[in-house]
């Protein structure tokens, strides 16, 4: 492995460390899904996912002050060990996130796919003790079958959770953590990794969490999950509009996607990932494994 570079400009214009913008995060995912299904032969799904990211958006704005951040002391212990100041898997859940699950299932019930319509009524009805049940294998990354239609909605809830609370960091008082695959947030996994073309950051690599919208920077052609340098291959798809490609690692045999920020295109992690499923399918085929999941393509399949 190795020692893992950082790599930012010597002008010290781009932080290391992109929170989330509460205002905009989600809203601007909404349109992103909704520009991808236009043209897309998953349209309906993709359209339907820009309605579930406008939920998360309404959810964060009336969410308001219930969703605190760490206390002080225990930031500084986090920063001190250099550990993400919560950790998904054992944090306590304020108990407003079902709420914020039961506003999400409430607002996407209009005008819901069939399919959709009794997994959003079953969540409605279902007790805050199973809710909790699901979070909790969700983020243990051991859901059973039978719960993976649920499990989309559950995961937009904790993301408007986990999001209002990283926004609320200070990001220059948060290191990045030795891994690269892991958020200097909330420790989970990355969704993709992204190169946009605009602000202080243009140019450079950040990978996006699949649960806090916080990014961080990880260098050009480095495995996310193991550091390596030497073995990373670029795969795209021939004739694609180059916007989705995958970095495969061969000492660790994961791949990371890259969305490529073009010209006059807004991308978004999460929604550009999803409409660019193909290339995962053509990466998954040569052997690699994807270095993170996408929670809301839990359960597509089924
Ligand atoms: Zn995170
Ligand atoms: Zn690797």
């Amino acid at each position: 492995m190795n020692t893992p570079a950082t790599e930012l400009p010597s002008s010290g214009q781009a932080p290391a460390i992109l929170l989330p913008d509460p205002d905009t995060v989600f809203l601007a995912r909404a349109e992103r899904f909704e520009a991808l299904a236009l043209h897309h032969g998953l349209g309906e799904w993709l359209g339907f996912l820009g309605r579930l990211s406008r939920a998360q958006h309404k959810a964060l704005a009336a969410a308001g002050p219930g969703l605190t951040p760490p206390a002080a002391d225990v930031l500084e212990r986090a920063r001190k060990h250099r550990m993400p100041p919560i950790s998904v898997a054992s944090f306590e859940r304020p108990a407003v996130w079902r709420d914020i699950l039961r506003d999400i299932a409430g607002d996407l019930l209009e005008n819901a796919p069939v399919g959709a319509r009794d997994t959003l009524d079953a969540l409605l009805i279902t007790s805050a003790e199973e809710l909790d049940k699901l979070a909790g294998k969700l983020l243990d990354g051991e859901p059973d079958r039978d719960d993976m239609a649920r499990l989309p909605y559950i995961a937009a809830a904790l993301q408007v959770v986990l999001t209002s609370i990283a926004s609320q960091l200070d990001a220059a008082a948060l290191p990045l953590m030795e891994a690269h695959s892991t958020c200097p947030v909330c420790g989970s996994l990355p969704v993709v990794s992204v190169i946009r073309n605009e602000g202080p950051a243009a140019g450079l690599r950040y990978v996006h969490c699949t649960l806090c919208n916080t990014e961080w920077h990880v260098p050009h052609a480095t495995c996310v999950t193991c550091g390596d340098r030497e073995k990373v291959t670029l795969h795209e798809i021939d004739g694609d509009d180059g916007i989705a490609r995958a970095e495969s690692c061969g000492a660790c045999d994961s791949y990371t996607k890259l969305i490529v920020q073009g010209r006059n295109v807004r991308i978004d992690p999460i929604a550009d990932d999803l409409a660019s499923v193909a290339l995962d399918m053509l990466v998954d085929d040569a052997g690699f494994v994807r270095s993170g999941p996408n929670y809301l393509l839990i359960g597509a399949s089924e």
